[in-house]
C-alpha cells in the first residue's frame, strides 16, 4: 500500500491471493478468508496514509478483489463480504488463468448481482475483444490485459474483421494497411507488406508499429462499446462482433 501510495496512482489495488487453477475448494475458501483479512489491513493502511500531510494523492481509490477460484459459492460469499466494506471499486480477479471461457463467464454472471451497483467493476487480466464484449454484457466497466501489446510483438493484429498474422506470406505484396477502417498512425502511413518486411528483417520498428495499432484498436473498441451502450445498440454490436473479432483470418 505504501508503494502504491508513493506512485500516486488513481487506483490502488488491495493485496489478494490469486490461487492456481485448479485449486481445491478447501484451499480456495481459506484463501478467500486470507484475501479478506489482507483487504481490511490494506483499507486501514490507506486511511492512515491518506491522513498524512505529504501523501501524493490523498484521493487515491481503493479497489478490493473478488476471489474464489471457479467455485460459485465461494465467489458469491466473498463478493458479499467485500461489498459491505464500501470500497471505491470492485475487481474480479483470479479468472482468465487458463479455465475455459464459459467458466469465466459463469463466474462473472454469478458475482455480478452481488456487486454494488454504484461502484466501478473491473475484470482483471481480460482479454480478447470477444471476452471484453462478453464482460461488458455482464456488467463489467474496466479491463486490463497484456494481450494487445504482447500479441502485437508477435505480429498478431486485431482488426474489425478478425485477427491477422502479419508474418503470413499472403501479405508479402499487400499494400493495404492492417485495417483499412483504422485511423491509427500505423495504418495511416504503412502497408502490411512493409510491416511484414520489417518483421522479417528483425527491425524493432515492426513491433512498435504493431503495438501502436493494437492499442489503438482496443481503445477504439471500448469507444464503440460505449457508443453502442449510449445508443441502445449494444446487443446488435455484440451479435455482430463477439465471435468475429476473435476469429483468425
Ligand atoms: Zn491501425
Amino acid at each position: 500500500m505504501r508503494i502504491q501510495s508513493n506512485l500516486g496512482s488513481t487506483i490502488a489495488m488491495a493485496f489478494d491471493e490469486c490461487v492456481a487453477n485448479p485449486s481445491t475448494h478447501d484451499y480456495s475458501k481459506a484463501s478467500c478468508e486470507r484475501t479478506t483479512r489482507w483487504l481490511r489491513r490494506c483499507k486501514a493502511e490507506m486511511d492512515r496514509l491518506n491522513s498524512l500531510p505529504d501523501t501524493i494523492n490523498k484521493n487515491q481509490l481503493l479497489f478490493g478483489i473478488n476471489q474464489g477460484c471457479v467455485y460459485e459459492d465461494l465467489r458469491i460469499e466473498h463478493m458479499k463480504e467485500i461489498a459491505e466494506m464500501n470500497l471505491d471499486g470492485y475487481a474480479i480477479g483470479g479468472l482468465a488463468v487458463g479455465e475455459p471461457k464459459e467458466i469465466m463467464y459463469e463466474m462473472i454472471s454469478a458475482v455480478e448481482p452481488h456487486m454494488p451497483k454504484d461502484k466501478i467493476r473491473y475484470l482483471m487480466g481480460v482479454g480478447t475483444p470477444g471476452n471484453i464484449i462478453e464482460g461488458v454484457s455482464r456488467g463489467v466497466d474496466l479491463f486490463d490485459c497484456v494481450m494487445p501489446s504482447r500479441n502485437a510483438r508477435h505480429g498478431h493484429l486485431f482488426t474489425m474483421n478478425g485477427i491477422i498474422n502479419i508474418n503470413n506470406a499472403k501479405y508479402m505484396n499487400d499494400l493495404d494497411p492492417i485495417d483499412t477502417e483504422c485511423h491509427c498512425p500505423t495504418c495511416q502511413r504503412h502497408s502490411k507488406a512493409y510491416i511484414r518486411h520489417l518483421f522479417k528483417a528483425k527491425e524493432m520498428l515492426a513491433m512498435r508499429l504493431c503495438v501502436t495499432h493494437n492499442l489503438y484498436f482496443y481503445n477504439t473498441l471500448m469507444e464503440k462499446i460505449r457508443d453502442s451502450l449510449d445508443n441502445g445498440t449494444f446487443e446488435e454490436f455484440k451479435a455482430k462482433y463477439v465471435d468475429l473479432l476473435d476469429t483468425r483470418i
